[in-house]
């Protein structure tokens, strides 16, 4: 594990101008505003965007303010979508920055944080304490899944446990393509939101069990369809050293097979408007803009368009970074306020990659009784296969 160097960090963190772009932005070629999620859907406060944030965690490293919770608050209001990062033209990056200041400041009480890590140490899912099992949905696929293969497809908590759909959508469509894939027993949990969180010793300890158990079970190949998850097996595992085999999204695997010929797929519909939302996981972290998009105008029937915030600037669905965890309600607004974007462009379904997303979008759109239709891509190719 590679030890932060705190005088690196402060000295990152001095690189900060003040500027107040990553706050409200107007981009001259595309002209809108409002480039934190955060702000635009609190209060107005210097400390709900990255300028204050950067202030904070100062302040809190050098000691001019005192370490208690209630103090670092404004280091978790932050989804850690990057889309300041995006926008800064100073010499370092904000949002990684954040993160390592969440590390350096972990012994600062933070109950939310504390209880995800113990449920995914001691339940290998941050959702539940009881007899949850990740493997449920499997009984309701109305075909066999073996508990082993070369190519592992691994579920994730969300869409384990929350939106099981994703998960018998992408089987479905995994054995129409005849490709030989496993789901394991009491899948592992990848750790993302300890690393986000700050409880980078546990992550570690985690990783390591996640990598050793892709060890016995004999995986050559590890297919994902959260965002979270590849984000974190294929960018942080490296970091924290520790190996496990190669990772991949649906998105980057899919679009090949159909171009193969593997799959078959009717049209769902004629000119059925949709639109896409870019998780912050997939596309400004790990650069994986074309791929569902390329995915989505497959499938026969879907015509789409972009929303004002798209790609590089797309604004975040509000449930990275913890806080939906931290602040639920701010995070349902921002979920809302993205479901609105859709509604400028009329669309009739927002489809996205994450079932992190997905499950906060929904939550966005019942807030503000929208009758959009939040989808995966993956739900949709399933319904399309012929
Ligand atoms: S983080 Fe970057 S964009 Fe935001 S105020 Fe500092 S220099 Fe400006
Ligand atoms: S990472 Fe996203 S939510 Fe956090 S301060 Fe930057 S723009 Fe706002």
């Amino acid at each position: 594990m590679t030890e932060i160097d705190l005088d690196d960090l402060i000295e990152n963190l001095m690189q900060c101008r003040r500027c107040g772009i990553c706050r409200n932005a107007v981009y001259e070629d595309r002209g809108f505003d409002g480039v934190c999620p955060v702000w635009k859907n609190s209060y107005g406060f210097e400390t709900s965007f990255m300028r204050g944030r950067i202030q904070v965690a100062l302040a809190l490293l050098e000691g001019t303010l005192e370490r208690t919770a209630e103090n670092a608050e404004a280091l978790f209001t932050c989804t850690l979508c990057g889309n300041c990062t995006e926008i800064c033209a100073a010499e370092f990056d904000p949002t990684d920055c954040l993160e390592k200041v969440r590390e350096v400041l972990n012994e600062i009480p933070n109950d939310v944080r504390d209880e995800l890590t113990k449920r995914i140490m001691e339940y290998n899912n941050p959702y539940t304490e009881s007899g949850l099992t990740k493997r449920d949905w499997t009984a309701e696929v109305g075909f066999e899944i073996p508990l082993k293969g070369e190519i592992l497809y691994y579920t994730g908590c969300t869409a384990a446990t929350k939106l099981p759909n994703i998960a018998k959508s992408t089987v479905k469509i995994l054995k129409a393509a005849g490709v030989d894939f496993g789901v394991l027993a009491d899948e592992p949990c990848c750790g993302s939101v300890m690393l986000r969180t700050g409880r980078r010793t546990d992550a570690t300890l985690n990783a390591e069990k996640f990598a050793e158990r892709m060890r016995d079970e004999g995986i050559k190949k590890i297919v994902v369809t959260c965002a979270g998850c590849l984000n974190t097996l294929r960018e942080d595992y490296p970091k924290l050293k520790v190996n496990i085999p190669e990772a991949k999204h649906v998105v980057e695997v899919l679009p090949r097979i159909i171009r193969e010929k593997k799959l078959k797929l009717k049209p769902l519909g004629r000119d059925i408007k949709v639109t896409y939302h870019d998780p912050c996981h997939l596309s400004r972290a790990l650069g994986l803009y074309e791929e569902p998009r390329d995915l989505i105008k497959m499938i026969p029937g879907l015509q789409l368009v972009e929303m004002e915030t798209t790609r590089e600037t797309a604004m975040c669905c509000g449930a990275g970074g913890g806080l939906r965890s931290f602040d639920s309600e701010l995070s349902k607004r921002i979920a809302a306020d993205r479901v609105k974007s859709a509604h400028t462009v009329e669309a009739e379904m927002i489809v996205t990659s994450c079932p992190f997303c997905e499950h906060n979008l929904k939550e966005g759109a019942r807030k503000i009784n929208s009758s959009v239709r939040v989808v995966d891509v993956v739900d949709l190719l399933a319904e399309s296969l012929d």
